[in-house]
This record gives C-alpha cells, sequence and structure tokens, in this order.
C-alpha cells in the first residue's frame, strides 16, 4: 500500500512539473527571465532532472518518456526560430547574438569564416542559447532555400529574417566592371529576396513572421565612390515598404535598420585616416558598435513593435540628420 502511495505521489508531482512548465512557457512566450538574461525554457530538461533525483521503477519511467514526448511538442511548437545572413563577423554576429540571449533559436549564415561561426555557436550554446551554422551564399537562391529547410529542420520554421550580409567596395562609378556591379545586387539585394523567398511559405502559412533588413545611410543619401553599394541599399529601403504592403494582410511584419559608420571589418579597410574623417562627420562624435545596430533589430524583432512595419530606422550618431 506505502508503495502505490509513493507510486501516485510520483506520477502526480510529474504531472505538476510538467504541467507547471508548459504553463510557464507558455505564459512567457517560452522564455523566461534569470537576473538580467532572457532564456528560453528547458522543459525536458528540467524534467529530467526531476524525475532522475526521484527512485523510478521501469513502468513510471515509461510514463516519463509519454509526458516528455509531449513535452518536445509543445517545445517544439513553442520554439521561435531567427535566421541572420552574414553572422559570422560584425553587425550580424551581434545581432544573432543579442536574438540568441532573448530567446530565439538563432540560425547562423557565413560565407567563408567557417571558424568565426563556429566560435559564436560554441559561445551561444554555452551560454545556454540554441544555435548552429549553415553555409550559404545569399546570391544562390538554391543554397538559401536549402539553408533555410536545414534551419527549420534543425530548430523550428524560421520566423524572423535579418538579411544582413553584405559586400561593400569603394570606387568610382567608371570603373565598376559589370562583374562587380552584378556581385553587388547579387548579394545585397538579390540576397534578401532569396532568404524571404524561401521563409515566405511558413509565415504565410502560420500568418506571422518578421522580416528584418539591413540598408545603410548611404542607401537613403548615396554615396560618392560607392554608387553600385548605394543602389543595392536603397533598393533594399524599397524592398522593405513594398514587401511590408504587400505582407500585412498575411500578419508579417518588414523593417529597416539604416546603419551609419560601424565599426567592423567593412569599415576598418577604408584605412586610419577615413576613419578618423568618417568620426568627425559623425555628430556623436564616435564610430556606431555593431551593438548599436544589433538592438535596434531585435527592437524590431520584438512583440513590442508588434504595430510598426514598413519602416527605416536610422542608426548612425546624427551623421545625416
Ligand atoms: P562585415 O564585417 O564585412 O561582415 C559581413 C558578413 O557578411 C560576414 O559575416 C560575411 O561572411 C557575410 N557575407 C558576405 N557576403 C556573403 C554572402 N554572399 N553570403 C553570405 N554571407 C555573406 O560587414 P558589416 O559591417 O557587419 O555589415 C553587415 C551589413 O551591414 C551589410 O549589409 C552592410 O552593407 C551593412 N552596413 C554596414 C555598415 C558599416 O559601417 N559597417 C554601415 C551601413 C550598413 P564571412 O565572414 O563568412 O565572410
Amino acid at each position: 500500500m506505502e508503495k502505490e502511495n509513493e507510486k501516485s505521489c510520483v506520477y502526480l508531482l510529474t504531472i505538476c512539473a510538467v504541467y507547471a512548465n508548459i504553463y510557464v512557457a507558455t505564459a512567457h512566450g517560452g522564455v523566461a527571465q534569470l537576473g538580467e538574461r532572457t532564456v528560453r525554457i528547458r522543459k525536458v530538461e528540467s524534467s529530467i532532472l526531476f524525475v532522475s533525483t526521484i527512485k523510478t521503477t521501469p513502468s513510471e519511467w515509461f510514463f516519463f518518456f509519454v509526458n516528455a514526448s509531449l513535452e518536445v511538442f509543445v517545445w517544439g511548437y513553442l520554439m521561435k526560430t531567427a535566421l541572420i545572413t552574414g553572422a559570422s563577423r560584425g553587425i550580424g554576429r551581434a545581432v544573432a547574438r543579442e536574438l540568441a540571449h532573448q530567446g530565439w533559436a538563432v540560425g547562423i549564415n557565413y560565407l567563408n569564416r567557417a571558424d568565426k561561426a563556429r566560435e559564436l555557436v560554441e559561445e551561444l550554446t554555452a551560454a545556454g542559447c540554441q544555435a548552429a551554422m549553415f553555409q550559404a551564399d545569399v546570391a544562390d537562391s538554391a543554397a538559401v532555400a536549402e539553408m533555410v529547410r536545414k534551419l527549420g529542420e534543425t530548430f523550428s520554421p524560421v520566423e524572423l529574417v535579418v538579411n544582413n550580409a553584405g559586400v561593400s567596395g569603394q570606387g568610382l562609378f567608371q570603373d565598376t566592371t559589370d562583374e562587380m556591379w552584378d556581385r553587388y545586387l547579387a548579394v545585397n539585394l538579390s540576397g534578401a529576396r532569396n532568404t524571404v523567398k524561401a521563409a515566405l511559405p511558413h509565415m504565410i502559412s502560420e500568418k506571422r513572421g518578421c522580416i528584418v533588413n539591413i540598408s545603410s545611410i548611404w542607401g537613403q543619401r548615396g554615396a560618392s565612390c560607392e554608387v553600385a553599394y548605394s543602389c543595392t541599399k536603397a533598393g533594399i529601403i524599397a524592398l522593405t515598404r513594398s514587401l511590408a504592403m504587400e505582407l500585412a494582410p498575411s500578419g508579417i511584419r518588414v523593417n529597416c535598420v539604416a546603419p551609419g559608420v560601424i565599426n567592423t571589418d567593412m569599415v576598418q579597410v577604408l584605412g586610419q585616416e577615413t576613419v578618423e574623417e568618417l568620426i568627425r562627420e559623425t555628430p556623436l562624435g564616435r564610430l556606431g558598435t555593431p551593438e548599436d545596430i544589433a538592438y535596434a533589430v531585435a527592437f524590431f524583432a520584438s512583440e513590442r513593435a508588434g504595430f510598426i512595419t514598413g519602416q527605416v530606422l536610422t542608426a548612425d550618431g546624427g551623421f545625416i540628420v
């Protein structure tokens, strides 16, 4: 009789633990606050911990596994996945880090720097976040579609796309070859089109989703010796506004961040003298940090921006005021 009571007690406590976890996860959109950090609730792990502290018989373990399967199902349903293109370095890296710490499972896309992407995945995983890396040239629509499919299988279908991957270069308009022109367009503009196209079917069927595009102040103002780059970044703004209108009835928001001069490899190649000149031209008197842009992206991605779509947020220290 005592053994029966002990069993009932285990069943009851397991049910309570599982449903308390599901309740908390549901109430908080799958994330919880731990000190200053937002973490994704790991229901299965907490239940394993709970059950492993109790002496269990095979039938009790079977009971636990049925519950754990239910949790995996709910977990999959609650998990929110973001794809950040060009996340191995610079702005994309900071965006991936910020979103991961806010509870997103992040797909880290890169082109060449597998070492930097791996380093970031290891850092985020060690911090209890969900992260995986995917090599793909965003200019290659088939590779992007495959990446979006694999990311969906790894975590859950993509609900947030951050179109960040980009290339830049300086030179006179007349010296810009057909190949250079085509490459800027293919990566900076078609790249964004490719990721959106691959992620949209799921977003439309779910009637929810979010897209954040990274443009540039040069796309807003134009830039001498960066005509091709500026055209692609102006195109990103048109893409943002047009898609925002087309996708609003499907519950999908599309916004854009236009950074000023941000301290990344892309700016450091300009040389010390040019960088100092750009700092002098920035009213706030400093280069922006990748985190300055990541916070703006995270805002657009959050529920707090739920009524905002088709907008361009300039984060440039006052450069083009
Ligand atoms: P970055 O430091 O040069 O990093 C570029 C990132 O994009 C890297 O992760 C790179 O991957 C990836 N990438 C490049 N081509 C790719 C391709 N074809 N497919 C997939 N990934 C690709 O650049 P950033 O300064 O962080 O710039 C990020 C975005 O912000 C760009 O769109 C840029 O135009 C925009 N932006 C930057 C500034 C600025 O001042 N830095 C200002 C305005 C706008 P690998 O590491 O594998 O090469």
